[in-house]
């Protein structure tokens, strides 16, 4: 069950490069639990094993374009479940891309550990290495770990302590850093905004301190794991400008402390005011902080971890690391709270205030942890607020899929 999704009770399988032993297990699976599921068969492919009597659908040359939303309806159709009780899988990240950003789970099942670099501003809702993994995410609250733990149902206690982190090699002309993300950013234009207490939570964090402990639990079990593979030198972070606040530098300092390991904070430091990245493409992002950092080290350094919060083009991420390498330091692995969507702008994701027709947005309780949506005409109308679980619920059975006509359901 993911943040996007409710009451799960179909899977949707992308039959290529499945086996029939996979497909078979799932099958199985799938009926002893009391789940649906259906068969999207691809044109060119192969004739698999599938069970007898199972919904199958075909995928015709206009979906391959068009993407998957025919398919989805089809089967909300075949089935009658909504689109927000499905869970698309497939082994192919290309093929899912189109689904990322509809209102279905998404799933990828592949056992490469990393995912591709040009693929990490399309990620599905969960990448398993695992097919025993599938059926349980019929039963269980998970998705990614930064995500996860930082969504508040109420302020004392966290959806789940546990979810899932993807790896990724960030990669220049020059340098190469192997990436730990715990999750997704997505940013203001993103459909998925309103819905998801890390980015929130991330945006809060440029201005103030009260999200840096809720960080820390964060970045310190993946820096365990880190270490575990390869022992860690020391933890810095990505320095802000001069003109900035040091805000990972806390962090930094709070981790270096309860993980013994050295805080590199001051050895890594930026130069310049370099102009803001935010309005730059990815190339005028990488020409503009060239030789804006500088590291001094005391001594020579094996393996040193850098954080950042949130990943876009790797740009800085990679600057910084460049720079440790100029230094001495062998190896350098990069770990970020999230890595930065890309926005579909034809999708529109929003629940209305009951009282004035106006949008509600996901807010931040000011003195705990706790979220809630509020309306943004509050100050006029003195609008009631709403919890986030009943928010969310909102959000997710309000922006499903819509058949555009009602035919006799199965
Ligand atoms: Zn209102």
């Amino acid at each position: 069950m993911f943040l996007k999704t409710n009451d799960l009770q179909c899977l949707l399988l992308y039959l290529d490069a499945f086996t029939d032993e996979e497909i078979s297990y799932l099958y199985k699976q799938l009926n002893d639990m009391g789940k649906s599921m259906v068969f999207i068969q691809c044109e060119e492919v192969l004739e698999q094993k599938i069970p007898p009597q199972s919904l199958v659908l075909k995928e015709t040359f206009q979906d391959k374009i068009f993407g998957p939303q025919k398919i989805i309806e089809s089967a909300m159709d075949l089935t009658g479940f909504e689109s927000y009780q499905m869970l698309v899988v497939s082994k192919s990240h290309q093929q899912l891309k189109p689904a990322i950003n509809l209102p279905i789970g998404t799933v990828l099942y592949n056992k490469n550990p990393h995912i591709l670099y040009e693929d990490i501003g399309h990620l599905p809702d969960l990448k398993v290495e695992e097919i025993e993994k599938i059926p349980q995410l019929f039963n269980l609250t998970t998705g990614y770990f930064s995500e996860i733990v930082t969504t508040y149902i109420t302020q004392y206690k966290p959806l789940s302590n546990s979810g899932y982190v993807f790896r990724f090699f960030a990669q220049s002309e020059q340098t190469s850093v192997e990436m730990i993300s715990a999750g997704r950013y997505f940013g203001p234009k993103h459909s998925l905004y309103e819905s998801i207490q890390l980015s929130k939570r991330i945006t809060k964090s440029k201005s103030e301190t009260s999200q840096n402990n809720l960080f820390k639990s964060i970045y310190k079990p993946i820096i365990q794991f880190i270490n575990e593979q390869n022992l860690v030198s020391g933890i810095t972070r990505v320095p802000s400008r001069p003109e900035k606040a040091d805000r990972l530098a806390p962090i930094v300092k709070m981790l270096s402390i309860e993980l013994g390991f050295k805080d590199l904070s001051s050895n890594l430091i930026c130069i310049n005011n370099y102009p803001t990245h935010k309005n730059l493409g990815k190339e005028q992002r990488f020409i503009n902080v060239r030789n804006q950092f500088k590291a001094d080290l005391m001594e020579p350094l094996e393996h040193v971890v850098i954080i950042d919060d949130v990943f876009t083009t790797g740009a800085t991420m990679l600057e910084c690391a460049k720079t440790l390498y100029n230094a001495g330091v062998k190896k350098v692995t990069g770990v970020v709270l999230g890595v930065n969507q890309f926005a579909d702008e034809f999708l529109d994701r929003y629940i209305v205030c009951e009282n004035c027709g106006g949008r509600l947005h996901l807010r931040l309780n000011n003195k705990n942890r706790s979220a809630f949506y509020g309306c943004e005409h509050y100050h006029q109308h003195q609008c009631p607020t709403l919890s986030y679980g009943k928010g969310l619920n909102r959000m997710v059975t309000e922006n499903s899929i819509k058949l555009a006509n009602t035919l006799d359901k199965f």
